[in-house]
Formats: structure tokens, C-alpha cells, sequence
């Protein structure tokens, strides 16, 4: 409407300007050499115009002339990368709806209209995933890889594949790269710390781990797996303040305490763990550096003190009872300690050793009082194992990880009895 109203207004201006031109009085006389022209004013302002319009017309058409190829090579690519849009488009709702016949036929389409164009070669590398092509995705994810603002995503992509394929070295390397592809990404954090843990690297994985980790299993095993005499003592210590009743925290940071010749605070270490968590491993470290067996059951008092109503108190005095040949002392003792509800296999068995190195004395009696014992020990409660709370599989000694289900920080001590009693002879971490 607007384009027809500006068109009359033309015209009008355009009518009034010829009636304007024809009403103009005068003639116009060009004379060149001997030729002298003349011709009425009204009729060479319409020439000239007329000449001008020629003139604008014929550049128009030339300049249309030699743009054109220009022009239509712009256009196709416009329209190649419209259609290469809608490929990637439609080959993600495909993957959207799992349908990799789909995805796959709509990815390729899209690599060819948008050659190298990450968008193109990530909906490529996911169609060829979920067509179970790992071959064809991890050359998309290589392209994707090299190209400077892509990087992350091919390396994403790389690093799944090297997780799925459980090859924990060559995801390792993925993820240092990823990082520094685009430093700090939360996905990035948590494969990071999930494959320290699947290679044992547990600084890394205690430095990556969030709060609901297990912290003083994680610094336990990284205390014992470094080679650093001062790391290790600062990861072991910062394992027993984040768990004193974690006996293996504790053993690490008193070990590396009394290798520093610092014995004083290797015994106070020791004595708050046995507060906190009575442990048989700790009674024999608090014991190891005295000889003497007298002298051990006045160091196994001192130790009970610090956890006096505890049953593996009064079995660990009655043990070094025994040792110093106080037959008498451990008898009481391990009664205290089957009186605190230790109503076990060894408690039975040291009931038996008991009688036994007193039955020179006892005659009849204490033979009858091994018998008993003895007989005891088939009906009595299982010793404690380090035991996989998740899967029940025993452990010879403590792990921070459990090697048949891969659990960390469940495998505790306890005489409660699992599905799994698979016995797993391993070294220590
Ligand atoms: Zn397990």
C-alpha cells in the first residue's frame, strides 16, 4: 500500500515537473566546428534524462551480469548449511529416540554439507555410538579433539570410550587433557576421581574427593602408598583426625610417628584409636617395642585403661598374662572379657592355652577345664575378619578398596558373618 501511494506521489511530481518542463519558454543552439544544432529546451531535458536513465540501466545490467556467479555460489552455500543444520538437528532427535539407523543416515548427511563442523562430527560420533560403531566414533572424537574450541567435547567422548573399555591408564591421560581443555568441569571432577580410585592413585582421589567420601579410608592408602616420609605422615595424620575408630589410620600415623622416633605421640596416637575402637593390630604395635613379658602386661594395663570395659581389653591382658606365665591373672582376664560378651573362637582357644600351661598344676581339674574350652570353640562365635560389608568377601588384612567388588572403604572388621566367605589372600595396600 505504502509502496503504491509513494508510486502515485512520483508520478504526480513526475507529470508536474514534464508540464513544468514544457512550459518552459527558450531554444538551446550547440554549435560544433560547422555544424550548429538547436532544438526547443522542453526537448533536451527529456534527452538528457532519457540518456541518464539509459546509462543507469545498462550499469545495472552489467554489474548484474558479472555478480552473478558470486551471487548463486553464496546462495548454494547458504543453502547447504541451512539443509546441514537440519541434518544435525534431525540426526540428534534421532539419537534422542535411540533410533540409530536414523541417526547414523542424517549424521553422515550432515558431515557432508558441513565438513569438519563440530556440531556435525559430534552428531556423527554419537549416531555411530549408538549404532555400537566405537571404530567410526573415535575417529569423529579425534577430529572433534583437534579443534581448538571442540577439544573438551572430543575428549569427552574419547574418554568415555577408554572407560567403557575399562582401559584406566589411557582414560587417565584423557581426563589431564580434558582439564586443561576446559579446567574445573564438575563431570570432569567426578570421572577424575572415580578413575583414581580404579588406579589406586588415592592422593589424587582424596584431593578430587568431595565430603560424603570415604576421607581417612582414602588418606589411610595414600599414606601408605607414598614414598615421601613427610606426605605420608601428613596424609596418615589427616587420616585419624577424620576417623580415630579406623584402626588402619591409625597404625599409619603412629608407624610413621615411631619411624620419626617420635614414640611419645605414637603412644598417645595408640591409646585414643584404642578409646575409640579396640583393635587387636593396635595392641600389638602399642606391645612391640617392649621384649620383656612382665613388662608388656604393665604396657597392656596402661593401653586398657584407655577402653577398660571393653572385652578386647581383657583379652589382650590376658594374652600378655599368659606370655609372662600368670596363669592366674589371664584365667581373670579372660573370663572378664567373656563376660563382656566375647564369646568367641580365640577367646576359647587362649581359655584352652590357659589351662593347658597351668595343668602341671591343676591335675584333673584343668584337664576337664580344656576340655571344656575346647569343646566351647564349636559353638562360639566366629573370630573377626576384615570383611566387604558390601559383597561379604573376606580380606587376609585391611584394604582401602574391596579387589572382588570394588567398593572403597567398606571392608571393616567384625565378626558378622555374609553370603560370601570367598577368603582373599592379598598383600597389604
Ligand atoms: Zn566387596
Amino acid at each position: 500500500m505504502a509502496r503504491v501511494l509513494g508510486f502515485l506521489v512520483l508520478a504526480v511530481i513526475l507529470i508536474a515537473i514534464a508540464f513544468g518542463l514544457g512550459a518552459l519558454p527558450g531554444q538551446i543552439e550547440a554549435t560544433i566546428g560547422t555544424l550548429t544544432i538547436q532544438a526547443p529546451l522542453p526537448l533536451v531535458v527529456v534527452a538528457f534524462l532519457a540518456i541518464v536513465l539509459v546509462l543507469y540501466v545498462l550499469i545495472r545490467l552489467f554489474s548484474l551480469i558479472f555478480a552473478a556467479p558470486g551471487r548463486l555460489g553464496r546462495n548454494r552455500h547458504e543453502r547447504q548449511l541451512r539443509q546441514g543444520d537440519r541434518a544435525v538437528t534431525r540426526a540428534f532427535a534421532a539419537i534422542a529416540a535411540a533410533d540409530p539407523k536414523a541417526a547414523m543416515r542424517e549424521a553422515q548427511r550432515a558431515k557432508r554439507l558441513l565438513p569438519n563442523a563440530p556440531l556435525a562430527l559430534l552428531a556423527s560420533a554419537e549416531a555411530s555410538r549408538l549404532a555400537g560403531k566405537p571404530g567410526d566414533s573415535e575417529a569423529d572424537w579425534r577430529a572433534l579433539a583437534e579443534q581448538p574450541d571442540a577439544a573438551f567435547l572430543g575428549l569427552r567422548g574419547l574418554l568415555r570410550q577408554a572407560l567403557d573399555a575399562q582401559d584406566w591408564t589411557l582414560a587417565a591421560d584423557l581426563a589431564r587433557r580434558a582439564e586443561l581443555a576446559h579446567p574445573g568441569a564438575p563431570w570432569l571432577k567426578a570421572e577424575r576421581a572415580r578413575l583414581a580410585l580404579r588406579t589406586g592413585s588415592w592422593a589424587e582421589a582424596l584431593a578430587l574427593a568431595g565430603p560424603e567420601a570415604p576421607r581417612a579410608v582414602m588418606a589411610t592408602a595414600a599414606a601408605e602408598a607414598s614414598t615421601d616420609p613427610l606426605q605420608a605422615l601428613r596424609l596418615a595424620k589427616e587420616a585419624f583426625a577424620a576417623d580415630p575408630a579406623l584402626p588402619p589410620a591409625a597404625l599409619a600415623y603412629a608407624s610413621r610417628l615411631r619411624l620419626g622416633n617420635d614414640e611419645r605421640r605414637a603412644e598417645k596416637v595408640m591409646q585414643q584409636a584404642w578409646a575409640a575402637y579396640p583393635h587387636p593390630d593396635l595392641a600389638a604395635f602399642y606391645l612391640a617395642p617392649e621384649p620383656d613379658p612382665l613388662a608388656r602386661v604393665k604396657r597392656a594395663e596402661r593401653l586398657a585403661t584407655f577402653n577398660p570395659q571393653s572385652g578386647e581389653s581383657h583379652f589382650m591382658m590376658a594374652q600378655a598374662a599368659l606370655a609372662a606365665q600368670l596363669t592366674g591373672e589371664a584365667r581373670r582376664h579372660a573370663n572378664d572379657a567373656l563376660a563382656a560378651g566375647m564369646d568367641q573362637r580365640r577367646l576359647w582357644l587362649l581359655k584352652a592355652d590357659i589351662e593347658e600351661a597351668d595343668a602341671p598344676a591343676g591335675g584333673e581339674a584343668a584337664g576337664s577345664a580344656i576340655r571344656e574350652a575346647l569343646r566351647r570353640i564349636s559353638t562360639a562365635r566366629p573370630d573377626p575378619r576384615w570383611r566387604c560389608e558390601a559383597c561379604g568377601a573376606e580380606h587376609a588384612v585391611w584394604h582401602p578398596a574391596c579387589s572382588v567388588c570394588g567398593t572403597v572403604g567398606r571392608i571393616a572388621w567384625t565378626d558378622k558373618t555374609t553370603p560370601s566367605t570367598a577368603l582373599i589372600a592379598s598383600t597389604p595396600i
